[in-house]
């Protein structure tokens, strides 16, 4: 009689083992559906700030006075929509980790299956084997009323241990069927925000040709745009009073915190490329025919083949003085290097440095664009030298000119 009280606590053993093992196999879950709610709550915030736009859009006059105005706000919807790619882009990435995780949690709820299912057949058998299939016998060899009780207890031990067996088994179906419904569910809306993408990646192609088209328009009819044309070339007049304006208060404070020594200003050049291409779309100085509606005399460089995706990096170590957007201009950033030595970088899909930031020489302003008085993805790129604009091209050297 001992050796079946030995074996049910035996087996009461290997259940709670098994039991403990399937709890340590299931695997810290790394990407949770709550993350992918979050993503889908700034969704649907970017689809109203997108409705917004749209409002303001169609609320415009379809006439060149207000194209400038136009095109500010289908920069903003062409930056919408580039945050709504890369929130769907962020959701599909989740899903992805979401199924990795749900396939391996159903294999391992399988094996935990198959194991349990064995153990209660081998249970069964081994029952069958000892001819203690009825529990009955057990109880009729009873020699004392002590000894029945004795065996009472043996028998609720194995019956335990077999019902537990069959409840961890149904348990683990249940587990399983759920796991593999889950594991649809996911891998359908990973599948639907994947069509999603591919519209928005197309819209966003429309929205940039319809935006440098915009501009292009501009420039068909010089009498109609001369009055959008004066206006900018207003606003860069204004905007480089200000850059020198900033940058010598700028080098004033740091003098001052340095303890009232002479302002002692890096030296000027030492610029390196602020972008990977060094192809020249227009130069500095006079231009008889301007692409777009741009300044005749230009005040910086063009730098072309940069298309929407290109890391902008600092030409030199300095201060983020300003990061805004201009109608000219569009995205744009101005870093201070000295008392009236700046650099300025624009038409920049999208801005990555703050007004205050120090950054080092190479690091990244900002991606390029076609923001503001642009009519396709390039680099507008200014120096100035004590608050005077030079030809950056007398610093950067080895590059190619359009021809
Ligand atoms: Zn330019």
């Amino acid at each position: 009689m001992k050796t079946m009280k030995k074996t049910a606590r035996f087996l009461t053993a290997l259940l709670l083992a098994l039991t403990l093992t399937a709890a340590e196999l299931a695997p810290a879950l790394a990407v949770t559906q709550s993350d992918i709610d979050a993503l889908k709550n700034d969704a649907a915030d970017l689809t109203s700030q997108r409705k917004e736009l749209e409002s303001k859009l169609s609320a415009l006059k379809d006439d060149k006075s207000q194209a400038m105005e136009k095109k500010k706000l289908l920069d903003e919807k062409i930056a919408n929509t580039a945050a709504q790619i890369k929130n769907v882009e962020a959701q599909i990435a989740d899903y992805t980790a979401l199924i990795t995780q749900t396939e391996a949690e159903l294999l391992d709820a399988q094996q935990r299956e198959e194991a349990q299912y064995e153990l209660f057949c081998s249970r069964v058998r081994a029952m069958e084997e000892r001819g203690t299939i009825s529990y009955w016998s057990v109880l009729f060899k009873a020699e004392s009323f002590t000894d029945l009780l004795g065996r009472l207890d043996i028998i609720n031990e194995i019956m335990d241990a077999d019902q537990a067996v069959i409840d961890q088994l149904q348990a683990l179906q249940a587990e399983i069927e759920e796991k593999k419904a889950s594991l649809e569910a996911s891998k359908a809306e990973s599948e639907a925000a994947k069509a999603d993408l591919m519209v928005k990646k197309s819209e966003l192609d429309s929205q940039r040709r319809e935006a440098n088209a915009l501009i292009q328009s501009l420039t068909a009819n010089e009498n109609e745009t001369e009055a959008a044309i004066d206006g900018l070339e207003e606003e860069e007049a204004a905007i480089q009073a200000m850059i020198i304006k900033k940058s010598k208060e700028l080098a004033a404070q740091q003098a001052a915190q340095n303890g009232n020594q002479t302002p002692s200003n890096a030296a000027l050049g030492g610029y390196i490329w602020p972008v990977s291409s060094h192809y020249i779309t227009s130069t500095f100085g006079g231009r008889a025919s301007p692409g777009g509606i741009g300044s005749t005399n230009h005040k910086g460089i063009d730098i072309g083949r940069v298309g929407y995706t290109t890391e902008i990096h600092a030409a030199k170590a300095g201060t983020v003085i300003v990061s805004q957007y201009s109608s000219s201009y569009g995205n744009y950033v101005v870093v201070s290097h000295g008392s009236g030595n700046t650099t300025l970088y624009a038409h920049m899909s999208s801005r990555k440095v703050s007004a205050g930031d120090y950054v080092n020489q190479g690091d990244v302003l900002g991606i390029t664009g076609s923001t503001g008085n642009s009519t396709g993805p390039h680099l507008h790129f200014e120096i100035s030298e004590n608050g005077v604009r030079i030809n950056p091209l007398t610093y950067l050297t080895g590059y190619t000119l359009a021809g």
